[in-house]
């Protein structure tokens, strides 16, 4: 099986558009797992919930949580707390949406997860963090510890900081693959084992890393429309899975065309700081 696995898309159709092109040059797309902001900052809500759909109709299957601008955009979260930037846009997008547009974003789920959907396998999927899918930030080990010992997979996928990154924890004391129960006992007595050993590491593109039972994984994919790590490019994740088990996450960088992006941002008024960051990947 071949998924992509995209989050942060932020209305830029034309870097969603070259992310899905890409993701098929590999041959099969079985799957596309969204991590949520889908809509937010850009210029085409629209054009990006409508591609998702296609995918869909298309045979594709597609499960997708809620991010904290899907929410806005919808009305069912205050933008009091958004940033001056991020609130302008974020009322620009309320008036640019279709109701269509509207009611899939609404029907978006905070969660989902392999134990109670099979094809999500090991996985579970939040914006933010498993504590606050909407809101949080996986922004530290701590974070990620108390997040691997919340779930109810192995592993668990975020978006929401616009970083390709992953927090990978090995247990040395341990042997075989390690269970979602493994830890919890620990963190509800609020320390971590002192064997367990919780690393940060940045996907670089074309980078794979396997997905080892005896590794547990916090992984991001980065964002697809506004990447914050330094590099321009629109990043995703494949998952590649194989029938005898040998499962890998390969990080993918793509290039599109940013001119056009930030045209279409002008002409839609949108704020010149949010125009010019897509430049930068800040
Ligand atoms: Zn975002």
């Amino acid at each position: 099986m071949r998924c992509a696995i995209i989050s942060d898309i932020h209305g830029n159709f034309d870097a969603l558009e070259r992310v899905i092109v890409d993701a098929m040059s590999f041959g099969s797309l079985d799957a596309i797992w969204c991590l949520g902001d889908i809509v937010g900052y850009g210029p085409n809500p629209n054009e990006c919930v409508r591609e998702i759909r296609d995918c869909e109709l298309g045979g594709i299957p597609v499960h997708a949580v809620a991010g904290n601008h899907d929410r806005a955009a919808t009305g069912k979260l205050s933008i009091a707390e958004f940033n001056p930037d991020a609130a302008t846009a974020a009322r620009w997008t309320i008036n640019a949406i279709t109701a269509e547009t509207r009611a899939y974003l609404d029907g978006l789920p905070e969660r989902l997860d392999g134990a109670t959907i099979p094809t999500l396998g090991d996985f579970t999927l939040v914006h933010g963090t498993p504590h606050d899918p909407i809101w949080d930030y996986m922004d530290s080990h701590a974070v990620a510890f108390a997040s691997l010992a919340e779930i109810d997979t192995p592993h668990c996928l975020v978006g929401h900081t616009h970083r390709a990154e992953y927090y990978s924890l090995h247990d040395p004391g341990h042997s075989g693959p390690l269970q979602p129960s493994d830890h919890r006992h620990e963190y509800d007595h609020g320390h971590e084992p002192a064997s367990l050993l919780i690393t940060l590491a940045a996907f670089t593109h074309g980078i794979s890393i396997a997905v080892d039972p005896g590794v547990r994984l916090v992984a991001n994919p980065g964002s697809v429309g506004q990447p914050r790590d330094g590099l321009s490019t629109a990043s995703y994740l494949l998952l590649e899975t194989t029938d005898g088990g040998q499962n890998s996450l390969r990080s993918r960088r793509v290039q599109y065309n940013i001119d056009d992006v930030q045209r279409k941002m002008r002409e839609a008024g949108l704020p010149p700081r949010l125009i010019a960051r897509l430049r930068h990947g800040r």
